[in-house]
């Protein structure tokens, strides 16, 4: 299952995982990986991931979600193979 992001998670959290950061809009559940060939550049970087900003492509809105993934989870939860365990009983893509 891929991790949901907390407060605990920074950029450098994510060097670690050595996977592209989920990205979910709360409004709309569009969904898109972030940073993909740019991991190599937050080794050390303590920035907290719920502090960076996202602008949904499809709906415009800046609420979004964040996913933390191992092997190839990324790929599935792109193709919505995965169900969100915070979803709130939310429609599910
Ligand atoms: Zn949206």
């Amino acid at each position: 299952m891929p991790t949901p992001v907390t407060g605990k998670h920074n950029l450098h959290s994510l060097y670690g995982y050595s996977r592209p950061l989920g990205v979910e809009c709360t409004a709309c559940g569009h969904r898109a990986l972030a940073f993909g060939g740019r991991l190599d550049d937050f080794k050390g970087n303590m920035r907290e991931l719920r502090t960076l900003r996202f602008t949904c492509s499809a709906c415009g809105s800046r609420a979004w979600r964040g996913w933390l993934f191992v092997g190839n989870e990324a790929e599935a939860w792109l193709e919505g193979l995965t169900v969100s365990p915070v979803g709130g009983g939310g429609p599910t893509f």
